[in-house]
């Protein structure tokens, strides 16, 4: 299981990827999550201030 980013959603703030444990989540036009690093842990869903995260 990972986290997945909603790419219509992200707004690209970075909030996710500074608070991610693992460093899973990439910079771009919306971010992205590598589901080979996610551990899973939520951090990014609970930092996200539009909800973009999703546990899949
Ligand atoms: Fe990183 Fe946790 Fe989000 Fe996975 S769920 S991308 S480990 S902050
Ligand atoms: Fe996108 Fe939310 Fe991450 Fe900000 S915190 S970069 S809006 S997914």
């Amino acid at each position: 299981m990972a986290y997945k980013i909603s790419a219509d959603e992200c707004i690209a703030c970075g909030a996710c990827a500074d608070g991610c444990p693992v460093e899973a989540i990439s910079a771009g036009d919306a971010y992205s999550i590598d589901p080979s690093k996610c551990i899973d842990c939520g951090a990014c869903a609970d930092a996200c201030p539009v909800g973009a995260p999703k546990a899949e």
